[in-house]
């Protein structure tokens, strides 16, 4: 059952975008934010915070550089949030997290609120670690060929990734599973929510599927918009800006058109911290059960295996 969520300011529906940084370049930053944030849309922008100290797993801008850093604060001034993609584009040591998560701090005034992982060691409760029910987790290999079974650690004491604790103590919302679903809310009701099962993350929020612009404007379809907005639901697109929105200075007109077709609709736009706050705040804190997470799982790695979202 999708609850029936009162949004601020009269708003029919809530929508807003979760960016994680890899492949991103000046391109973002010159055409798509200016974009999204003349339209009236407030988001998330993750982040890597220190590196690259070595060599890269992914391309992307990093902290490091004055100019990108310059331009994260003006977003955050305008009321953007910026998030945390863990510390660098490549696998990090407890010690490097601890410095990334201080840098993060210093330029942006707090710790991060809200977190996406990247696919590095370092990486919490990824892999077949996303996953709660010894079945899901077995298919979950099966599909992934058994590659990614261990390598991630960040959750895992004793790890010379952890940082669970840091996690725990530092940050407040975790985002894991993504549908094809553009109504998060309705794929995943139960968000923000706690796992009894996992003590190194306070909350837990969902995305759509929209990881580079081609699936992006797929999920954002005038049909799935149309419902979105009659469902009074929530969006949170999970994307890479960086991935297709711009070629040669443009940006894709199918995203454009989509896009502001959208807030002519004038959703509730807020980053990821806040909308979740929001719903916490009308519907209270919510402890998932093993059989609600399980339902859950099992419904997201069919969408993954017939469609491969992320
Ligand atoms: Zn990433």
């Amino acid at each position: 059952m999708i609850p029936k969520i009162e949004w601020p300011e009269g708003k029919r529906f809530a929508f807003t975008v979760f960016d994680d940084p890899d492949g991103d370049t000046v391109a973002s930053r010159k055409w798509v934010y200016p974009f999204l944030a003349d339209l009236g849309f407030r988001t998330s922008i993750a982040v890597w915070p220190i590196g690259p100290l070595r060599q890269r797993n992914s391309s992307g801008e990093t902290c490091a550089d004055k100019d990108y850093r310059e331009h994260l604060l003006h977003m955050q001034d305008i009321g953007f949030e910026i998030s945390y993609h863990n510390a660098a584009p490549h696998d990090c040591v407890r010690a490097e997290i601890i410095q990334s998560l201080d840098v993060f701090r210093d330029i942006f005034g707090a710790y991060p609120r809200s977190v996406a992982n990247h696919y590095n060691a370092d990486a919490l409760y990824w892999g077949a670690a996303r996953l709660h029910s010894p079945a899901c987790r077995a298919l979950y290999n099966l599909m992934t060929f058994g590659g990614k079974k261990s390598r991630f650690s960040g959750h895992v004491e004793g790890s010379p990734h952890f940082w669970g604790d840091l996690c725990r103590d530092r940050t407040q919302y975790f985002r894991n599973l993504v549908f094809r679903e553009i109504n998060t809310l309705k794929a995943c009701p139960y968000q923000p929510y706690t796992s009894v099962d996992r003590p190194y993350v306070h909350e837990w929020f969902s995305a759509s599927e929209g990881t580079d612009c081609r699936s992006f404007v797929k999920t954002i379809s005038e049909v799935n918009q149309d419902r979105l907005e009659e469902e009074g639901g929530m969006s949170i697109m999970y994307t890479h800006l960086g991935k297709g929105f711009v070629t040669d200075g443009k940006l894709d007109p199918e995203f454009r058109r989509l896009m502001t077709r959208i807030s002519k609709k004038n959703p509730w736009s807020a980053p990821v911290s806040p909308l979740m706050d929001h719903l916490k705040a009308k519907k209270g804190p919510f402890t998932i059960s093993y059989d609600e997470i399980t339902r859950l799982e099992w419904k997201w790695l069919a969408v993954k295996a017939f469609h491969g979202t992320s």
